[in-house]
C-alpha cells in the first residue's frame, strides 16, 4: 500500500477561523456518563472552516453551490509545488518560476503557510502566501481545474475578490487549509471530498494525498 498523508487540519474549538465567519462549537452534548445511551456531539461551523472547498456560489451570486462540483476534479493526480520562503504572494511570474507545467489539472502549493499548522497556532495570521490576480489568471491559462493552498484562502489577506471571481468563473475548484508540512514536492492521487451541503458556497473536506 503506498503512503497516505493527510492534509487535513483537525476541526478543534481551537482552530483558528477566518474573522467575522463563526468559530467552532463541537461540544458532547448527550454523555454515558451522565446517562445517556450513547455519546453524541453538536458540531456548529462555518462552512469555510479548516480544510475546505469554495463552490462557485461564494463569490458569484446564482452559481452552483458545493454539492454539484466535479468528482472527476476533485479525485486524480495532483502536483505538489513548493514555493520558495522568500518569494512572496503567487504572482503569475513567480508561479512561472515554480515549475509548474503545461499539462497538470490539479495544483497544490506548498508554502511557508504550512508552518502555521505545524506549529498548531491559535491565532489567525493575516501575512499568509495567496495567489494574486494576475496568478490566478495564469493557472486559467495552463489549464488547471483544481488549486489548492496551505492557508485559509486562496488570495492575499483583503484582496479576495479578485483572485475567486477569476478562478470561480473559470471552474476552477479552490482548495483551501490544506497543512502540506509533512508532504515533499511531487506527484501523488488527490482525493478531495467535501461534505455534500446542499447550495452551500463551502464545505469542510477530507482531503488526502496518495504517494504515487
Ligand atoms: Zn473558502
Amino acid at each position: 500500500m503506498n503512503k497516505i498523508y493527510d492534509v487535513t487540519v483537525t476541526i478543534t474549538p481551537e482552530l483558528p477561523t477566518w474573522p467575522g465567519d463563526p468559530g467552532v462549537v463541537l461540544e458532547r452534548v448527550n454523555k454515558i456518563e451522565e446517562g445517556a445511551n450513547a455519546n453524541v456531539s453538536h458540531l456548529d461551523i462555518g462552512v469555510h472552516t479548516g480544510t475546505h472547498v469554495d463552490a462557485p456560489v461564494h463569490f458569484l451570486p446564482g452559481e452552483k453551490g458545493i454539492e454539484s462540483l466535479d468528482l472527476e476534479v476533485l479525485i486524480g493526480p495532483a502536483l505538489v509545488v513548493e514555493i520558495p520562503e522568500d518569494a512572496g504572494q503567487l504572482t503569475a511570474d513567480v508561479l512561472a518560476a515554480s515549475g509548474l507545467d503545461g499539462d497538470v489539472k490539479r495544483v497544490l502549493f506548498k508554502t511557508r503557510n504550512s508552518r502555521y499548522w505545524q506549529e498548531q497556532s491559535k491565532e489567525f495570521h493575516t501575512d499568509f502566501i495567496g495567489i494574486t490576480a494576475d496568478g490566478a489568471e495564469f493557472l486559467v491559462k495552463q489549464g488547471v481545474k483544481l488549486v489548492g493552498i496551505d492557508y485559509l484562502s486562496v488570495a492575499p489577506y483583503k484582496k479576495s475578490r479578485p483572485t475567486h471571481e477569476i478562478l470561480l468563473r473559470a471552474g476552477v475548484i479552490a482548495l483551501e487549509g490544506v497543512d502540506l508540512s509533512q508532504v515533499s514536492p511531487g506527484t501523488y492521487q488527490l482525493y478531495c471530498l467535501p461534505l455534500k451541503l446542499g447550495g452551500s458556497d463551502g464545505a469542510p473536506a477530507r482531503v488526502v494525498l496518495l504517494e504515487a
